[in-house]
């Protein structure tokens, strides 16, 4: 796969502070989730905003889709539409009076006409669930609703790569989820997600490569079961282990489980337990999987569907498929985690409905179909309105 950003032994230097990087090199392939994950001070905002030219390296060389980075005027613009920055505090990133001319900031500045303006702002602010929030100032909005707009802002220059700065600083547990839902659904869109955070939690089950930086160095690179294996590293990056991966260590080193391959979350760490203790216990027939897609509007069919009492749970993933559930007074059992949440339930027996748009129903698909392949479990899934036609007006 392509690599579209790189960093060859970059250092930089702040005038009135410390190197901040020390010689740093590593690159991001396309259409991956990276997280930046070190220490306060390792250097993953240096790296961020070298990511998107607004720092230069000292020295060293930064390549955006292959190309060396250039510093003048319209390279700089260019770059900055195709990474897109959201900054950690959402009150360093918002300045204007409403939201609309916040978000609108981006393409107004690339000189697009009034009308295309209009339309890539509304198109960000109901992707990030703010259709509605246009005339309110933003800094009357929750620390949420803030974050949300930052997004819209750099959604709005339809940017190649995202680049978020603790995307779940002062967010509450949903709040964080759903942000973290929201760059999973850009990252199948296809585009290339780079996040830095504290949280090894968050890092550990959302990533596909983990970058571990301390004292601006690289310490490792890698899947994130290969990077928060290596214990001795993550001390010395002052992170500590994943509860996952701690708990499936103590288990490893008391002799309870086995094998090389650590599970991401606590359904495989469910399963791992489950496998081991299996025997004797009662097989349970698993329960089904209904995907309906939002974007396929026949809302008529999904009323009979839930009323027929075939899915004991509904989760809804996304921001369409949550306003949509919140239109039609739709009770959610899962707003976050929701294909993990499913496959639990399914495995007990339980079947759930998970209301989704376009692109996300062959997501989840494939990542059912994986957990089966993985499992040997034969869990059914339906796509309950796959044969509608697309809602012209979505
Ligand atoms: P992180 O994002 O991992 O917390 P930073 O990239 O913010 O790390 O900081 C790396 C180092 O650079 C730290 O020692 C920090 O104090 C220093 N630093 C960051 N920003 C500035 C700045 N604007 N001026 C001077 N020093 C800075």
């Amino acid at each position: 796969m392509a690599s579209i950003l790189e960093a060859r032994n970059v250092r930089y230097s702040y005038s009135d502070g410390p190197e901040a990087l020390r010689g740093l090199s590593t690159t991001v392939e396309e259409g991956k989730k990276i997280a930046l994950v070190g220490p306060n001070g390792a250097g993953k905002s240096t790296l961020m905003l070298m990511f998107n030219g607004i720092l230069r390296p000292t020295s060293g060389e930064v390549y955006f889709n292959g190309q060396p980075m250039k510093y003048d005027s319209p390279s700089l613009r260019n770059v900055r539409r195709k990474v897109g920055l959201v900054f950690q505090n959402p009150d360093d990133q918002l300045f204007a009076p409403t939201v609309y001319q916040d978000v609108a900031f981006g393409p107004v500045n690339l000189g697009y006409p009034k009308d295309k303006t209009e339309r890539y702002v509304s198109y960000a602010l109901s992707y990030v669930g703010l259709s509605g929030f246009e005339s309110r100032p933003p800094h009357h909005l929750s620390g949420g609703e803030k974050k949300r707009v930052a997004i819209a802002g750099v959604l709005a220059m339809e940017p190649d790569v995202m680049i978020l700065d603790e995307p779940t600083s002062n967010l509450d547990p949903a709040g964080s989820e759903e942000i973290m839902e929201m760059l999973d659904e850009l990252n199948s869109s296809g585009k290339t997600m780079i996040i830095s955070t504290h949280d090894v939690e968050l890092a550990y089950r959302w990533a596909d490569l983990v970058l571990l930086m301390e004292d601006g160095k690289l310490l490792h690179y890698g899947p994130p079961s290969a990077v928060f294996a290596d214990h001795g590293l993550v001390s010395k990056a002052r992170m500590k282990l994943p509860a996952v991966m701690e708990i499936y260590q103590e288990l490893k080193g008391r002799g309870v489980l086995d094998g090389d391959r650590p599970p991401r979350n606590i359904l495989e760490l469910t399963n791992m337990l489950e496998t081991r203790a299996k025997v004797g216990c009662p097989k349970v027939s698993p329960g089904k999987i209904y995907l309906y897609n939002v974007d396929r509007a026949d809302l008529k069919e999904i009323r009979s569907f839930l009323d027929s009492g075939s899915a004991k749970y509904v989760g809804a993933m996304g921001t369409s498929a949550k306003m949509t559930a919140e239109r039609e007074k739709i009770r959610l059992d899962f707003t976050f985690g929701v294909i993990d949440k499913s496959i639990l339930k399914a495995t007990t027996g339980q079947s759930s409905l998970i209301m989704t748009s376009g692109g996300m129903v062959e997501h989840a698909m494939r990542r059912i179909e994986a957990y089966c392949d993985e499992w040997g479990a034969k869990i059914q899934v339906s796509v309950l309105n796959a044969s509608v036609p697309n809602d012209p007006e979505k």
